[in-house]
């Protein structure tokens, strides 16, 4: 048996609060209860909304709780070239094309259609970019910013028929009820999906503990991982921690940063046991919620 590698994958695009706590303690948990490594990896691609600051919070944070990682923290924003590889891999299986597609003129394709299919993730990509001829993506392409997304209905035929497990269960992969998916964007040379997939397998990750909010977009992992010949750990995604309303726990919807509850004296250890019961301990959420 290959030892058991966990990971906490958090985007510094703000400070953690008690959800990510959550999901993170699941993941260490999994790994030390199991004689295993826990990996700390911070997912900082997106030039517009990762900020340093928030890297440093993450690690206050972890430290704070008592959630040790093993080695070194790992950064997605030095690993580009192991991206760019991938994506090349792709380019001459022939199952990427280049979009140069804005936001607006998609979200226009999209409202002029009279019937957008939608996925898990919003309306598809109506595909227009997918019709141009070799001539006139070289000439624009010399130009235009561009992206590259993948030709989905190529790449599934390609790596037939799929599937995952998460906990006990076998999921059949459905990656094409996500259309043609951005593997590289046009402000950054991956995308999260691609950069996850890649990682997951050089770091040698076996298990996969993550929130429910990232279930569907295993489709689209499992398939990069066909495509690229890597290996699939086994996924366990929990449930996300809601306030008494129901509501996923966010921010703006008073869930607390770690930050502000360590300011307060919150303790750590308390404030772990009361995570491991799986619901939000009572006190911590503002008044209201
Ligand atoms: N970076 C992702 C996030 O913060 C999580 C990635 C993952 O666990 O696969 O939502």
């Amino acid at each position: 048996m290959l030892p058991l590698v966990t990971r906490f994958a958090p985007s510094p695009t703000g400070r953690l609060h008690i959800g990510h706590a959550y999901s993170c303690l699941l993941a260490h948990d999994y790994a030390r209860e199991r004689d295993g490594t826990f990996l700390l990896r911070v997912e900082d691609i997106d030039p517009g909304r990762a900020r340093p600051e928030h890297v440093a919070g993450i690690v206050e944070d972890l430290s704070w709780l008592g959630l040790h990682w093993d080695g070194e923290v790992i950064f997605q924003s030095h690993r580009l070239p192991l991206y760019a590889e991938a994506l090349e891999r792709l380019k001459a299986m022939g199952l990427l094309y280049p979009c140069f597609c804005t936001r607006t003129e998609i979200a226009a394709e999209i409202a002029a259609s009279a019937s957008a299919p939608h996925g898990p993730d919003g309306p598809l990509y109506p595909g227009t970019c997918r019709a141009l001829s070799d001539g006139e993506r070289t000439r624009r392409m010399a130009g235009e910013p561009h992206a590259w997304r993948l030709d989905m209905e190529k790449a599934a035929a390609c790596a037939g028929r799929l599937y995952w497990e998460d906990g006990d269960t076998e999921v059949q992969a459905e990656p094409g009820l996500f259309g043609d998916v951005v593997l590289a964007r046009k402000d950054a040379p991956t995308s999260y999906h691609l950069a996850v997939t890649v990682d997951d397998a050089a770091q040698g990750v076996t298990d996969i503990v993550r929130g429910r909010d990232l279930y569907a977009a295993t489709d689209i992992h499992r398939l990069l991982q066909a495509l690229l010949g890597l290996p699939t750990p086994h996924y366990h995604h929990h449930a996300l921690l809601t306030d008494a309303k129901g509501n996923r726990l966010a921010k703006r919807s008073g869930a607390p940063a770690l930050a502000d509850l360590r300011a307060n004296g919150t303790d750590p250890a308390a404030l772990l046991t009361d995570l491991r019961s799986g619901r939000i301990p009572a006190g911590y959420l503002a008044a209201g919620d």
